[in-house]
């Protein structure tokens, strides 16, 4: 799903998305300057390894996540603590998007119950 930047305003924008077992859902909300903000609820299972014996593991997921997506470049010194994501085509795309947040909790630690137990 792909939501063009300028479109979005002061009224959240639902959206609901899917991968696989995960569901994205959340909305997108005009925040000032350049910035989008987006926040949703990542929520479903994952299949991961163990980061010990990678042994295959299926992990539950339910966390929040909130940034900001940038229609073009982003340099603002005052706000540099902000999570921004810059968009160069003045789209955001939430199944991109989506992807990078599971690669990101896939990159987390993560051990199985026999590891864990050791
Ligand atoms: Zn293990």
């Amino acid at each position: 799903m792909k939501v063009t930047l300028r479109k979005i305003n002061k009224t959240p924008l639902d959206f609901e998305i899917k991968s696989n077992e995960i569901t994205f859902k959340g909305y997108l909300q005009y925040h000032g300057g350049k910035l989008i903000l987006l926040n949703a609820e990542l929520k479903g299972s994952l299949d991961t390894e163990c980061s010990q014996c990678g042994e295959e593991l299926k992990l539950s997921v339910a966390e929040t996540v909130e940034f900001y997506v940038s229609d073009g470049l982003y340099e603002d010194d005052a706000n540099i603590d902000l999570d921004v994501v810059e968009s160069f085509n003045s789209v955001a795309d939430l199944d991109e998007l989506l992807n990078s947040e599971i690669e990101l909790i896939k990159s987390d630690y993560h051990t199985c119950e026999k590891c864990e137990n050791k």
